[in-house]
């Protein structure tokens, strides 16, 4: 039997396209790194847990129910998100994460010889769908570390379908406030889909931060995305979603797989969205977990980006992939940010206090190390210099 020709099969984009290596289980890593326990700061997941009620739905869920498909539309839960947001429970599509909704967004807009815009350091898998679907990937360099609102729209063509913008953005943090919002798509006039990723909005306590599902009466044009794995941390369970104007998201439900969100994912959410008070928790951890780094790395003399949202970036004097390693063989995992196109730099979850005290005692030995290596190696004038593994961007 002949092996299947691959170049002729595989498409041209698909071939130049690079999979996503996952991180391996938190065990294999604990092994490969010799450490007996690990710090995940890498995922900017919520060290609480899912709220309480969510929690007791996830407990009590009864085996059986396993064998029965779920709504294959998460009909409860759209309900739930139309009377809190004052929408219509249609205005919504739930996904397996929100990573499935911006797959629906671009199949939905894009075809052929269409391209997206976005930011060249971002969440990295509006980049990714797009180019492993075949439609080019517009990159616009941020502007003091955020969204370069004259630089997006000088880079629209006649082919460009949607404007993904990440507010806030993730890893940088920065935000832009609803005037900036605003005055933005005035100027897009409705002609592009804009999508506004607000992954972290119910981290941000600024006042003048706007509210995506607000702005939808304004601008039809405008999908907004928010996801249950940061603040609600149900990570584990894949569930997402977007809003936007009804004609709007009944074209996007088009090219949605209908069952790909499971029951338990579903009937969590549904729960998770009625505390008000876990958002007060994790906002009140989150924020001494800033105050508490800040002044850490103040004293480290090491240089960090705290903006909103429950991560910091944080740049090294040494290279990121390099500094993954030492901080992996002390416990501490990181996200390196050479794959957001940050050399260099590390993002770090704000986690709990025991974790990012762990994290700056790694920092700070990890430092220590290198000075007293630095003075052996220019005494010898050797090259100490060592090999980068590979390292991927991801969420
Ligand atoms: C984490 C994240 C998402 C996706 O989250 P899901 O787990 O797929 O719901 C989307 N956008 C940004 C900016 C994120 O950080």
């Amino acid at each position: 039997m002949t092996f299947p020709p691959l170049d002729q099969l595989v498409p041209e984009y698909v071939r130049r396209f690079e999979a996503y290596i996952p991180s391996k289980p938190d065990e294999e890593l604990r092994r490969l790194y010799g450490c007996d326990r690990l710090l995940r700061l890498n995922n900017n997941e919520n060290p609480l847990g899912p709220p309480p009620e969510a929690q007791e739905i996830i407990r009590r869920f009864p085996p059986p129910r396993a064998a029965v498909y779920p709504s294959g539309d998460a009909y409860y839960l759209r309900e739930k998100l139309a009377e809190k947001f004052g929408l219509q429970p249609d205005q919504f599509i739930v996904g397996n994460g929100a990573n499935e909704v911006i797959t629906f967004v671009i199949k939905a807009f894009c075809q052929e010889g269409d391209n997206i815009v976005t930011a060249d350091k971002t969440f990295a898998v509006y980049e990714w769908v797009a180019e492993f679907s075949g439609f080019e990937a517009r990159l616009v360099p941020l502007r003091d570390f955020g969204f370069d609102d004259e630089g997006l729209l000088e880079r629209i063509d006649e082919r460009t379908k949607i404007v993904f913008v990440c507010n806030p953005n993730n890893p940088t943090g920065t935000y832009w406030n609803e005037g900036r919002l605003r005055r933005f798509l005035d100027r897009i006039d409705g002609r592009r889909i804009v999508v506004l990723d607000e992954a972290y909005c119910e981290f941000v306590e600024k006042k003048d931060f706007p509210d995506g599902i607000r702005l939808l009466r304004d601008y039809p044009n405008l999908v907004v995305f928010r996801t249950f794995s940061k603040m609600y941390a149900l990570a584990g369970l894949r569930i997402g979603y977007l809003a936007g104007d009804l004609e709007v998201v009944n074209v996007i439900r088009r090219t949605g797989v209908v069952y790909s969100v499971n029951v338990l994912a579903q009937e969590a959410a549904l729960a998770a969205l009625n505390d008000d008070e876990h958002i007060r928790r994790t906002r009140a951890l989150v924020g001494a977990g800033k105050a508490f780094l800040s002044r850490e790395l103040d004293r480290l003399g090491l240089p960090y980006i705290c903006g909103e949202g429950n991560f910091v970036m944080i740049r090294l004097p040494l290279s990121d992939t390099l500094a993954y390693r030492k901080l992996m063989a002390r416990g501490v995992m990181v996200r390196t940010m050479t794959g957001f196109r940050f050399p260099n730099y590390i993002r770090v979850t704000i986690s709990a206090r025991e974790a990012l005290e762990a994290l700056v005692r790694a920092l700070e030995e990890i430092l220590k190390d290198r000075g007293q290596r630095t003075e052996i190696r220019d005494q010898k004038s050797e090259d100490g210099g060592q090999r980068t593994e590979g390292c991927h961007p991801g969420g």
